[in-house]
């Protein structure tokens, strides 16, 4: 939570502004009003040969468990981008990215996560944040052993389109839902610090 104003580093408080309908965070001194917003995770299932790369990571939350590459949008770059982006440094892979074929909400972490499909392009191998990288055909996707609730879900719509492109899937995912449904949900986590990689 923050506590001090991003512009002057003066205390804030936590009220209504005038206008607005819900509590901020507006700075005691200058008046700056402090949004929290949803973020943006972008991902990318990458396929060669029939086969989908997948990163099994080395860092929290979900140590060990596999992953489709992806994480939090950076300032500066497109969805398209990041995607590539973030395949490159969990795979030390390149990939020509294909269109955007999921979209998550997942709404009690603040995350909308979205999903391209890409084509593998070049030799791959773990990156900072993984522990080793390999390509599963459909048959072989370790379901049980995947680290999340939307990369499960892309995964799945990944397969049902077979290699068309069908459009964006849109789905939602919520805790209370997902409880009732014995699934395992994606840890939410605290306000954006910067170094918070998922
Ligand atoms: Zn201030």
């Amino acid at each position: 939570m923050i506590k001090y104003c991003e512009r002057c580093g003066g205390t804030v408080t936590f009220r209504v502004p005038k206008g607005d309908n819900r509590e901020r965070a507006v700075c005691d001194a200058c008046g700056a009003i402090h949004y929290k917003n949803p973020l943006v995770v972008v991902g990318c299932v990458a396929e060669r040969d029939g086969r989908i790369l997948l990163c099994k990571r080395s860092i929290e939350p979900r140590y060990g468990h596999w992953t489709v590459p992806a994480g939090f949008m950076e300032l500066g770059e497109s969805l398209a981008e990041g995607a590539a982006r973030e395949t490159l440094e969990e795979a030390c892979a390149t990939v020509e990215i294909g269109h955007l074929f999921a979209s998550i909400d997942v709404v009690d972490a603040g995350q909308v996560h979205l999903f391209f499909t890409g084509r593998l392009v070049s030799d791959f191998a773990p990156g900072e944040e993984s522990l080793d990288c390999a390509l599963f055909r459909e048959d072989e996707i370790p379901w049980d052993d995947l680290a999340f609730s939307s990369g499960r879900y892309a995964l799945r719509k990944y397969f049902e389109d077979r290699g068309e492109n069908r459009g964006v899937h849109i789905h939602e995912l919520r805790r209370a839902k997902l409880a009732a449904s014995g699934e395992s949900h994606d840890p939410p986590r605290p306000a954006a610090t910067g170094d918070d990689r998922r």
